[in-house]
């Protein structure tokens, strides 16, 4: 008895990974960002990400990497643990860079990554470019950890989208599905309003079910939401939900924030490359900042999300977008005040989903009084609600006659 313990421990040491490594220093000098190691690791990858410029260094095989902020050659460094295995720097451009190089040191205990002057052109193909990896030569390389050992993480990972919300409405899988996504949620906030402190997470998701409860009463569709309690979820999962449910349409909700109080009215927006205007541009980087925390984004698993360029496939389904947008701020404007120009274009990363049409539906401002009073109100809920589910109803009873 006492001989088969001994052998199920040695066998529980042999699956633990090795002491993992730590980043001991890292160093921004003139065109390279130079990262030192006490011990092997496993691998590293480098990526551009956007709204606003960075670029992210991860580091396999790491743990422990607490890393104090500090300002670079190129902009500010900070950086921390992704995960149980992975670190990630995390540079904040003051200028647009490419990176010319990444190479592992002969011993593997460095990673030295050079960087160039680029022009915003360039940036943006660095962001194409997607993910770059490099190894550490073999004898100085980390074993990559066994797959299935978990330990405990310091940062929330991505909730697994394996976990599907449910679906309200009639069980008849010929009526279409309408995922409801009220932005924001748990940590993050998003726009608090000057008037009375509401919290636009609150707003979204109070809006969120009512525009359920319109569309679930109208017979005409399935309706599932994103969430349906005060929880964060990272922007990837949020349109991964929507793609995994098969749902024909994605509605994302939110509550607009402005310095001019006197700013107000609903904005639809679907998804580009380049916004329609300047506001837009910044109104998207900073929605897509909200899985940005302590410079370490929670949502950037793929390199997909780092990229804001559309594939030609997705080009039918920004179609189908632009004429829902077009209907939503039409039938809209009949329950709510509704901006002139109502549908504009930015590169929103909730947009993202290549084969679920998707529209970020702004329904006013947490800095307008009068916006305010109405979002908040049971009333004035009911009444997005009403606007949204009619151009539902009128964007499926259209696909319907043209089939
Ligand atoms: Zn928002």
């Amino acid at each position: 008895m006492a001989a088969m313990a001994a052998l199920i421990l040695s066998l529980l040491f042999a699956m633990l990974p090795a002491q993992a490594s730590r980043i001991t220093e890292v160093r921004a000098e003139d065109g390279r960002l130079v990262v030192h190691f006490d011990d092997k690791v496993a691998g590293a990858s480098v990526f551009g990400l956007d709204g606003p410029d960075r670029l992210a260094v991860d580091i396999d095989g790491i743990s422990a990497s607490d890393l104090a902020e500090s300002d670079g050659a190129f902009g500010r460094l900070r950086g921390g643990q992704f995960d149980a295995d992975t670190a990630r720097i995390v540079l904040d451009l003051d200028r647009p860079l490419r990176v010319s190089g990444l190479r592992f040191a002969a011993d593997g205990l460095s990673l030295t990554v050079d960087l160039a002057s680029a022009s915003a052109a360039e940036f943006a193909r660095e962001l194409g470019r997607g993910r770059r990896s490099a190894l550490p030569p073999m004898l100085a390389r980390a074993a990559p950890r066994p797959a299935g050992y978990s330990v405990s993480m310091k940062l929330p990972r991505p909730r697994s989208s394996g976990n599907l919300p449910k679906i309200y409405g009639r069980d008849d899988p010929r009526l279409p599905l309408v995922v409801i996504d009220p932005g924001h949620g748990g940590h993050d906030p998003g726009a608090i309003s000057p008037f009375g402190g509401e919290r636009e997470k609150d707003v979204t998701l109070a809006i969120a079910k009512a525009v359920r409860d319109e569309l679930v009463a109208s017979g005409q569709a399935r309706v599932a939401l994103t969430r349906d309690t005060d929880s964060f979820i990272v922007l990837q999962n949020r349109y991964a939900i929507a793609r995994k449910l098969d749902a024909d349409l994605f509605i994302s909700i939110h509550a607009d924030s402005a310095e001019n109080e006197a700013a107000n009215g609903a904005t639809v927006y679907t998804l580009s490359e380049v916004g329609s205007d300047r506001e837009a541009q910044r109104l998207a980087a900073r929605e897509n900042k909200v899985d940005i925390i302590n410079g370490v984004n929670l949502g950037a698993a793929g390199d997909d999300l780092s990229s804001i360029l559309i594939d030609l496939t997705q080009r039918e389904t920004m179609n189908v977008s632009s004429d829902f947008a077009q209907l939503l701020a039409r039938e809209a404007k009949e329950n709510m005040r509704v901006k002139a120009n109502a549908h504009r274009f930015a590169s929103f990363v909730v947009l993202k989903a290549p084969d679920t049409p998707s529209v970020l539906f702004e329904t006013g401002y947490l800095t307008n009084a009068e916006d305010v009073a109405f979002l908040v109100s049971s009333a004035g809920q009911r009444k997005v609600a009403e606007g949204i589910s009619s151009a539902v109803q009128v964007h499926f009873a259209k696909k319907l006659a043209m089939r």
